[in-house]
């Protein structure tokens, strides 16, 4: 079913409204947008920004931007204004949002199951280097941003990424975002399955298409046929996990509706089992649910989370079957639980044909445009052509043969990167913060930094998997909720009664085995500065007091 505000499906069923009348959702026929975000989507759609940037915004420069671009539709190819340098924390609730839009962005690139080729790397190194001062920062979900971005330099900056395959289009916005997939897809050793052809169809049917491109809220997807499961499909919109289904072999179990932020929901088991060549038409049909169903009217619960907390499993399943569909999906089992609790493949590993990938830890994911360029040199240098980024904002390098392993770690050592990381580099995460993210309250990858160096030489025994998170503020770009250790970044007063920066604590939350999200630990906060005495307590008295191997 295609339902768009200009050409309402006219088989829309009629359904009951209930209490949900008035959510916006298309296919009851409430097409009259409910609020801003909703009104600049309906006037045109936000893929065609791309040709006023083109042929306009990006002569004429960043004043003659129309507003709803700039603060809408822009997103649908990777661009945000930054943060305007030199506000903190403090104002960015009291500030209008044109008071904290520099006039530079950041720009995400899409790079759909974390696969790059040396090519591919450089480029986004090199575009580093001429138009984002240097910046890169490798993300949760797989994609690399830049920042420093002039609006006169994008169309050269797309000519240049398009070039050799890669995309900013749909990088953000209420669309379908980059598809996660499994970063050792297709060579790792114990595999269930290769999901890469379903990323790949998705991405070719689907991505930059209008027939997705407005939707209620983001949708992100995410697929892994790894046993490690390694791709956070627990708090993805919709998740295909490696299974192998007792009759017909290896397939995907479908997973829907996880996500967090305001109100974490972790994604549920339809119960279904999906084969491969039919991965991309059960994803339309989830997408095409959240397009026609999704509730429009606030954005604090447009998620797909939503609906599915209201309808369940069962009636979200019916409905995927019998309007979407128009057949049954098989029952299938339910995956195995992970087989480790480090889930980034970071260290040497050997590959299905016997050469060897090798996994490496930027600190929390911040590395710099000729420091991407040198790490493809490195790769083509030792006979690869192949990278990926993980979900844990660590890279990895593939196809590497085993006499040329250890030269290639000590490439990689003289660049500033470890393949047997401390617990603390390798499960350290900081999302963008104060330095550019408009949203944000306090300093988060340079704090997620100083951490690491601090915990590195005050626990140098220390040798367990462990996750700390840090965001810059009450959103959940880190995934602080899923943490053993989960930092939220907000203000507070200090022993004098100076408001400084820290964070609210969330602990032993998990993702993989006992998934379940952190406790919030009433009253617990620290500030910046309390916070290594802080974490060492705390791993201090763990290790005291764990019974068994108890997380
Ligand atoms: Fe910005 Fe907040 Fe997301 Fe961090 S968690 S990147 S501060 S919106």
């Amino acid at each position: 079913m295609a339902a768009t505000p200009e050409q309402p499906a006219p088989a829309a069923p009629r359904r009951k409204a209930g209490r949900h009348r008035g959510e916006g959702q298309w296919a009851l026929g409430h097409y009259t947008p409910l609020n801003g975000n909703e009104q600049f989507k309906k006037d045109d759609d936000s893929l065609n920004v791309r040709t006023r940037i083109e042929t306009i915004y990006s002569k004429r420069g960043f004043d003659s931007i129309d507003p709803n671009d700039l603060r809408g539709r822009m997103r649908w190819w990777g661009l945000y204004t930054q943060r305007k340098p030199g506000i903190d924390g403090g104002k960015t609730a009291v500030l209008e949002p044109e008071e904290l839009d520099d006039r530079y962005f950041m720009l995400r690139v899409r790079i759909d199951g974390g696969r790059l080729t040396v090519a591919q790397l450089r480029a986004i190194g090199e575009v580093s280097r001429d138009y984002a001062r240097g910046t890169a920062d490798v993300t949760d979900r797989q994609n690399i941003q830049l920042h420093w971005i002039r609006i006169e330099d994008v169309p050269a900056i797309w000519e240049k990424l398009e070039a050799v395959g890669l995309s900013t289009t749909e990088a953000c916005g209420d669309c379908p975002r980059v598809i996660i997939g499994s970063p050792v897809a297709g060579i790792a050793a114990d595999e269930i399955i290769d999901g890469t052809p379903a990323v790949d169809e998705i991405h070719d049917r689907y991505i930059g298409s209008k027939e997705f491109s407005n939707l209620p809220r983001k949708f992100k997807t995410a697929i892994s046929g790894s046993p490690v499961q390694d791709v956070v499909h627990e708090i993805n919109d919709i998740a295909f996990v490696g299974v192998v289904h007792p009759e017909h072999g290896p397939g995907f179990d479908l997973w829907v509706g996880g996500g967090l932020s305001t109100n974490p929901r972790l994604a549920e088991r339809l119960g279904a089992w999906v084969p491969l060549h039919e991965v991309s038409d059960v994803w339309a049909g989830v997408v095409g649910i959240f397009r026609d169903y999704g509730y429009r009217r606030l954005r604090t619960r447009a998620r797909l989370k939503f609906l599915m907390a209201d309808w369940g499993p069962a009636k979200f399943r019916q409905v995927l079957e019998d309007e979407y569909l128009k057949r049954p999906l098989l029952d299938g089992p339910a995956p195995e639980q992970p087989s480790s609790r480090w889930r980034d493949h970071v260290g040497v590993h050997e590959q299905q044909d016997g050469r060897r990938y090798v996994g490496f830890a930027p600190r929390v994911g911040r590395v710099d445009g000729p420091t991407l360029t040198k790490i493809a040199d490195l790769a083509a240098a030792h006979g690869s052509d192949r990278l990926r980024t993980t979900v844990e904002q660590k890279m990895l390098i593939l196809d590497v043969e085993p006499d040329q392993v250890d030269s290639l770690v000590a490439g990689l050592e003289e660049l500033g990167f470890q393949v047997k990381p401390s617990p603390f580099r390798r499960g350290t995460m900081a999302c963008t913060g104060i330095e550019y993210c408009k949203l944000a309250i306090v300093e988060t990858k340079a704090r997620g930094a100083s951490l690491i160096d601090e915990l590195e030489s005050r626990l140098p025994e220390f040798d367990e998997p462990l996750t700390i998170n840090i965001n810059g503020c009450p959103n959940a770009c880190a995934r602080i909720q899923t943490a053993d250790i989960g930092l939220k970044g907000q203000l507070m007063l200090d022993d004098e009664g100076n408001q400084v920066e820290g964070y609210q604590v969330h602990l032993g939350g998990a993702l993989g085995l006992e998934a379940g999200f952190g406790r919030k630990v009433r009253g617990l906060k620290v500030t910046s500065a309390e916070l290594p005495d802080y974490v060492e307590r705390v791993l201090g008295n763990f290790q005291k007091e764990r019974e068994d191997d108890e997380r």
